[in-house]
């Protein structure tokens, strides 16, 4: 097997583009010197396009939950009543950095694999009406779905003051989001899933009203404290030594994305999810999620006559390709397909002819090509990407 093929095929970290790996190896440079002010410079105002805003995107080094954690300790404070929604493995994140401090977490608990109810939201939130924020996730990555932040937004504004706070970790960047036009408070993503960069920076958007309350919130803080990175982002610098390779990525990450067109990057994962679920189902392998809910970046695969981890094992070993297993209850359960940022319908065909090569290695009697040939007519029905 070649040791440098690795075919990654997680929900993230995700593969890093040629061009982006070598922007990452540029010269180090001093974070106080106009090398990185002219960066910072650069990145700023073409961040604003992924995230559907005007204000300033503000990054903090560290890993997608160090910016979920930044969103709690600056919005809310001990004993705040917040409601989490949770629909899997992420909201129960949200969940238990709330807990970790003092937050009085309410939960919506959806089952796992189907979006949250937004209708639900309203009728508690006229029940609660205490509640100070409302903690979201745009896609579950632990079951593949995207959830309508859209419509929450719009019911939590109408039927409360509260925050609406959204992980949007596993898909900003690879799926529309628009977080003016829709009123998301506070929408936190990583850099390692559909941001085709390695894990090491979060980025944070704060509303108007937001910021009101973080600047009152009594809440102790230092190194997360937004407050510090919106003074210094406004002089184009960091309050503390930026993550200098990954931003040195992020630029060429922005050549790309502008390169490609921001709508065609969403039309691009748009055409991956159907590919690949259009490849299950002809297989007669059932999926995990409804298709009206299903996100363009991940899709997760609940087999009824064979073991998920049998073809994961399988498809490691013979090809190299790693897919993610099923997080906590569906561990073992699923198998979960990472399709976002640095990939291509190609490499849909790909996992698709690999899975079904390793679905006869571990007995599956499949017709070999089924799964291919569908995707290959949702790409010819779809028209060529430009
Ligand atoms: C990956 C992910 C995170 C962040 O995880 P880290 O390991 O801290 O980067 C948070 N939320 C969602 C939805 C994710 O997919």
């Amino acid at each position: 097997m070649l040791a440098d093929q690795h075919l990654l095929r997680i929900p993230g970290p995700s593969p890093i583009p040629p061009s982006v790996q070598r922007a990452m190896n540029q010269t180090m440079i001093g974070h106080r010197g106009k090398e990185t002010k002219d960066l910072i410079q650069r990145i700023k105002p073409r961040l604003k396009p992924i995230f559907g805003t005007e204000q300033d995107v503000l990054i903090v080094s560290g890993s997608g939950t160090a910016g979920l954690e930044t969103a709690v300790v600056n919005t809310v404070k001990p004993g705040d009543e917040v409601l989490v929604i949770v629909t899997g493995a992420f909201g129960d994140r949200f969940v238990k950095i709330c807990q970790a401090y003092d937050v009085a977490v309410q939960r919506y608990d959806v089952e796992w694999g189907a979006a949250f109810d937004p209708a639900y939201i309203k009728t508690y939130l006229k029940d609660h009406p205490n509640i100070k924020a409302v903690f979201a996730t745009y896609c579950e990555t632990s079951t593949g779905i995207l959830n309508p932040i859209q419509e929450l937004c719009t019911i939590v504004h109408e039927n409360s003051n509260a925050l609406v706070i959204v992980d949007g970790v596993s898909c900003v960047g690879g799926v529309d989001t628009e977080v003016d036009a829709w009123g998301i408070d506070v929408l936190v993503t990583g850099s390692q899933k559909a941001m085709m960069l390695p894990a090491g920076l979060t980025f944070i958007t704060v509303s108007e009203e937001a910021w009101k309350i973080i600047e009152q919130n009594k809440q102790a803080r230092f190194y997360l404290d937004l407050r510090k990175y919106r003074k210094s982002l406004a002089d184009d610098s960091t309050p503390f030594t930026p993550a200098l390779s990954l931003l040195f990525g992020l630029d060429q990450v922005l050549n790309l994305v502008e390169e490609e067109g921001l709508q065609n990057v969403y039309t691009r994962h748009e055409l991956m999810k159907k590919m690949t679920r259009s490849a299950f189902k002809a297989m007669g392998i059932p999926l995990l999620t409804a298709d009206d809910a299903a996100s363009p970046t991940v899709t997760a695969i609940r087999p009824n006559d064979f073991a998920a981890e049998d073809l994961r094992k399988v498809m490691k070993q013979e090809f190299n390709l790693s897919v993610a297993g099923g997080q906590q209850h569906l561990q073992g359960k699923i198998f979960r397909i990472g399709h976002m940022g640095y990939c291509s319908p190609a490499d849909v065909l790909q996992i698709i002819g690999i899975v079904e090569i390793s679905l006869r290695k571990i007995g599956k009697q499949i017709e070999l090509g089924q799964g291919i040939r569908a995707a290959q007519e949702v790409y010819l029905q779809q028209g060529v990407l430009a």
